[in-house]
C-alpha cells in the first residue's frame, strides 16, 4: 500500500459517476482470485474520504477506529449486494434483510452539512467526516437502486477490471469505467478479442 497521502492526492480511483460506485471499487476485482482490499487500514478509509468526500481540500479527516473500518467494509459489500439484487429479476426487493438493515442504519446517520460561504462556494462540513460520508454512500446506493438511473449502471468491459460505473453517455453505450485506463488498454489490444466481453 502507498504511504499516507495528502488529502488531495488522487490515490483512489474515482469517476464511476456515483459515490456508492466509487466506494464499491475499493475492493478491486471483487469475486476473483485477485481481489485486492484498498481499505486495508482505518487510515486508508480516512484517505478515501479526504479524496472523494465533499470536504474542502485542507480538511483533516480523523482516522477512525477499527470498528468503523469494519463497518465501512460491510457497508460497501451491502451496497454491492443491493445493486446486484436491484439489477436482477427481483429488483431492490431482492436485497437480503441483513444487508438492507445495514444500509438503512448507515443511511439514517448524519450526512455532511453544506453552507454557502462569502465567496459563493458551497462548503461541506461534518462533525464526523467519515461517518457522514458513509451515510452519504448508503443514501446514494438506496437512491440509485430504486431509480431509473439503475438501468445505466454497467460493469466495465476491461478484462482486468470489475468496476461498475454509471453510463451517462447520450447513446448509453459506454463500455469502460475510464477511457484513461481500461478504455486505452483495450484500444491498444485487438478489438476482436474484446468484442464479446460483456462484463
Ligand atoms: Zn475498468
Amino acid at each position: 500500500m502507498a504511504p499516507p497521502s495528502e488529502p488531495t492526492t488522487a490515490r483512489f480511483r474515482s469517476g464511476a459517476g456515483r459515490l456508492c460506485l466509487d466506494f464499491m471499487r475499493t475492493l478491486r476485482l471483487r469475486g476473483t482470485d485477485e481481489a485486492t482490499e484498498e481499505l486495508a487500514t482505518a487510515r486508508d478509509l480516512a484517505d478515501w474520504v479526504a479524496q472523494l468526500g465533499p470536504y474542502p481540500a485542507d480538511t483533516v479527516v480523523p482516522v477512525p477506529d477499527e470498528a468503523v473500518l469494519l463497518r465501512a467494509r460491510a457497508l460497501r459489500e451491502a451496497v454491492h449486494t443491493l445493486l446486484t439484487a436491484a439489477r436482477g429479476e427481483d429488483g431492490p426487493a431482492g436485497c437480503p434483510s441483513a444487508e438492507r438493515d445495514l444500509l438503512n442504519a448507515a443511511a439514517a446517520g448524519a450526512t455532511p452539512a453544506v453552507r454557502l460561504d462569502a465567496t459563493g462556494a458551497a462548503v461541506h462540513t461534518a462533525q464526523d467526516p467519515v461517518g457522514a460520508v458513509l451515510a452519504d454512500i448508503a443514501r446514494d446506493a438506496v437512491t440509485l437502486a430504486t431509480s431509473s438511473a439503475l438501468s445505466r449502471v454497467r460493469a466495465c468491459s476491461g478484462p482486468r477490471c470489475a468496476a461498475w460505473f454509471l453510463d451517462t453517455s447520450r447513446p448509453g453505450n459506454r463500455r469502460w469505467c475510464s477511457m484513461e485506463t481500461c478504455g486505452n488498454t483495450s484500444k491498444k489490444n485487438t478489438w476482436r478479442t474484446r468484442h464479446t466481453t460483456g462484463a
